[in-house]
């Protein structure tokens, strides 16, 4: 076990029934790491009970309650901490209400932590998860850098990606009017797959289940930058260690159109064990008709299709692999990990 000055710190991480937050702290406690994580309810969470059974958990973990949406929720949860990893928001592509569902909680939820942080004084650094959602919505051929914001979300159109946007904004606003004893560093994440400590399947992975259930009915013209959730664990306590990390950091390995995962996958054998997707739906006329069919289509899928079919989603990723020293996995074996995983948890379509 790796115990390095740091080791013995006390960590909060909030969310940590979700996909990400798990695995950030089962990093954590591999290396040592006292954690104190966060759930919305130590009641009814099932995936506490999963994250409670990770190796080192009964001596290295302990659970707290807090609400996204109560403003003094974290103002005892981070007493004694000096690293807050703050990766709870709603990752939900379609809500009822934007406002209410999303950019409460995204925002609210940050600034309630980043207050209790301010008030409760010893953290050292807040590390944010924010996400792509922050940097584009469009996939439109741009070469996105840390440097570019996401100028074009609004409350109708991918609303999922305005919270992200205005809960990573807040938190900047927030560092430039405050006095802290913490600096922010954020991670903006692409599309984050690979196996999961948790049940359930996250919205992400929702993408590849889609390709087994008849959920995507033909190779849809998608463009997807792909991430190991290992490794965006792994970026998220390189930039809580590295002294010298700042600002943000882009964390995606590299792009899979959805032909290349679905070719991945017949060449491993799944299309004899699924009904994998056919039909060509990703050039010309088959573009134009998948546009069409996004007008029936719930708000949020209708939106997410019309800004990104068709489209070319590039990326650098130079920063997080120059200054975190960041090693990312190979994208296919982390798509066949994650089909594997999903069929153990018994989330895929029906089997041939
Ligand atoms: P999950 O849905 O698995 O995790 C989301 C977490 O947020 C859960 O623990 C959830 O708790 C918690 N949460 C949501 N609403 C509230 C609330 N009102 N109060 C308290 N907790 C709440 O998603 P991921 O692990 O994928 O996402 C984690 C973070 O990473 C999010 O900030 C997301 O935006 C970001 N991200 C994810 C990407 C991906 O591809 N997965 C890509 C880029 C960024 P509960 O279990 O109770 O619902």
């Amino acid at each position: 076990m790796n115990r390095d000055p740091i080791s013995r710190a006390h960590v909060l991480v909030t969310g940590v029934s979700g996909f990400i937050a798990s695995h950030i702290v089962e990093q954590l406690l591999e290396s040592g790491h006292r954690v104190r994580g966060t759930v919305r309810d130590t009641e009814k969470t099932r995936a506490a009970g999963h994250v409670m059974g990770l190796a080192g958990a009964a001596e290295g973990l302990e659970l707290v309650q807090a609400d996204l949406l109560s403003p003094d929720s974290f103002d005892d949860a981070v007493l004694g901490c000096e690293y807050l990893i703050h990766t709870a928001s709603p990752y939900v592509v379609d809500v009822e209400d934007p406002q209410r569902d999303l950019v409460d909680p995204a925002v609210n939820g940050t600034m309630a932590l980043l207050g209790a942080a301010t008030r409760a004084g010893g953290v050292k650094r807040v590390v944010l998860t924010s996400s792509v959602a922050a940097i584009t919505d469009q996939a439109d051929g741009h070469v996105n850098t840390e440097e570019d914001w996401n100028t074009r979300s609004s409350l109708t159109r991918n609303p999922y990606y305005y919270s992200k946007l205005l809960a990573e904004r807040a938190a900047w606003e927030f560092m430039d009017n405050h006095q802290t004893s913490f600096d922010l560093v954020v991670i903006n994440p692409f599309l984050v797959i690979g196996p999961s400590l948790v049940p359930g399947v996250n919205a992400s992975a929702r993408s590849l289940v889609a390709l087994t259930n008849g959920g995507m009915p033909g190779i849809l013209a998608l463009d997807w930058p792909l991430v190991d959730v290992r490794d965006v664990a792994r970026a998220h306590i390189l930039a809580m260690k590295k002294g010298e990390a700042s600002g943000r950091y882009i964390v995606a390995a590299e792009s899979r159109t959805v032909r290349q995962v679905v070719e991945l996958l017949r060449s491993h054998g799944w299309s004899e064990r699924y009904r994998l997707p056919s039909l060509g739906l990703d050039s010309g006329i088959g573009v134009g008709l998948t546009r069409l069919a996004a007008n029936f289509q719930s708000a949020g899928t209708r939106s997410y299709l019309k800004t990104h079919l068709g489209g070319e989603m590039r990326f650098n990723n130079s920063k997080v692999r120059k200054e975190l020293g960041l090693v990312f996995r190979d994208v296919d074996q982390t798509i066949l990990d994650t089909m594997e995983d999903l069929d153990r948890w018994g989330y895929l379509g029906r089997k041939r």
